[in-house]
């Protein structure tokens, strides 16, 4: 069926039958920025959403070299081993700039790519944080209705992505090295708070031991924060994705995380929150689209921008 256009009928019944490649046809479709494939594209969003909304969402980020996909291809594996379906997805915006994406690339997690429970898609290289997110968020959707229950959204933290995947998923996990001495020097606080779990990874051969005092000193450190008083303190694990050590126990971690949260109507509530989010985003870009491409607008919006431009310069010269 490559190069055919597909009806949005055949679509829907290829995502609902779980078939990879009308998947991947569609999530072209969903990034597509050409109109005619966005009314498409809405219209088996629509018809796929009431079978989505079923899977937990996992967040995960890490400095380049932590270990993420290795950590993904391990983590990616036990859950499929378990009788999961996996979609791994990224939030790169940093490839728009380097015109490719090293995350989510298939090479990289080879396992997970090989595995028929699994589905790996890299960022869309061509779109601005913005149209990162709002594709991600629907690209979730469309996995979710082709059955895949644990959705892993990747990130470097390059600019805001942290921000927009904490702000898409259920369960964030922060990956980090095991380092010695100043332990959340050279970390943003901000992802401290978002993380609903911190594991050390590498923790392995000479490093293990490393690994564990950074573990300890990174637990006193958490609970010194004052912002952390009376929340959720993510708990600090060890592994190695390598050699596959201390990989159940953050499983363990995840479900017992969500079973809580689904309990106590968390779960809901955030999803809810995000929901609105969305919305608001998605009505945000609506907007900024209709004003470019509807001349009166964008010629007032060239005109604000004259106005701007004369009175920063006028600005600069007093
Ligand atoms: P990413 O850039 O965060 O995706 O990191 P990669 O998964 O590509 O890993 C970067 C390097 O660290 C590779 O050489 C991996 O083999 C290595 N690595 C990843 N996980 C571990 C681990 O648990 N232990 C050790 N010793 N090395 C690891």
């Amino acid at each position: 069926m490559s190069g055919r256009l597909l009806t949005i009928d055949e679509y829907v019944k290829g995502i609902l039958a779980s078939d990879r490649v009308v998947l991947s046809r569609a999530i072209t479709l969903v990034e597509s920025n050409l109109e005619s494939d966005q009314q498409v594209a809405a219209e088996v969003l629509k018809q796929c959403l009431p079978h989505s909304g079923k899977s937990v969402r996992i967040g995960l980020t890490g400095v380049p070299g932590v270990g993420k996909s290795t950590f993904i291809d391990s983590f990616g594996t036990l859950l499929t081993g378990v009788g999961h379906k996996v979609a791994v997805l990224a939030v790169d915006p940093s490839s728009a700039a380097s015109k490719g994406s090293i995350l989510g690339d298939k090479t990289r997690m080879e396992r997970l790519s090989k595995d028929e429970n699994a589905f790996i898609r890299p960022s869309p290289n061509q779109l601005t944080l913005g149209g990162v997110t709002r594709s991600s968020r629907e690209v979730i959707l469309l996995c979710e209705a082709a059955g895949f229950d644990r959705i892993i959204i990747e990130t470097v933290g390059v600019g805001q992505s942290e921000t927009v995947v904490a702000a898409m998923v259920d369960f964030f996990l922060l990956l980090m090295l095991p380092g010695a001495g100043d332990e959340l020097q050279g970390i943003k606080k901000g992802i401290i708070e978002m993380a609903d779990v911190i594991v050390i990874n590498k923790a392995d051969g000479e490093m293990q031991s490393k690994a564990r005092l950074a573990a300890a000193n990174y637990a006193s450190a958490i609970r010194s924060l004052p912002s952390h008083e009376g929340k959720w303190i993510p708990p600090i694990l060890t592994c190695s994705a390598l050699e596959e050590k201390g990989m159940n126990e953050i499983v363990e971690v995840l479900n017992s995380f969500i079973l809580n949260v689904k309990e106590s109507g968390d779960f809901e509530l955030k999803r809810k929150t995000q929901r609105k989010t969305w919305l608001m985003d998605t009505l945000q870009y609506l907007f900024l689209e209709w004003a470019k491409n509807t001349p009166v607008v964008a010629s007032l919006f060239a005109e604000m921008e004259t106005a701007a431009r004369r009175w920063m310069a006028a600005r600069r010269r007093h």
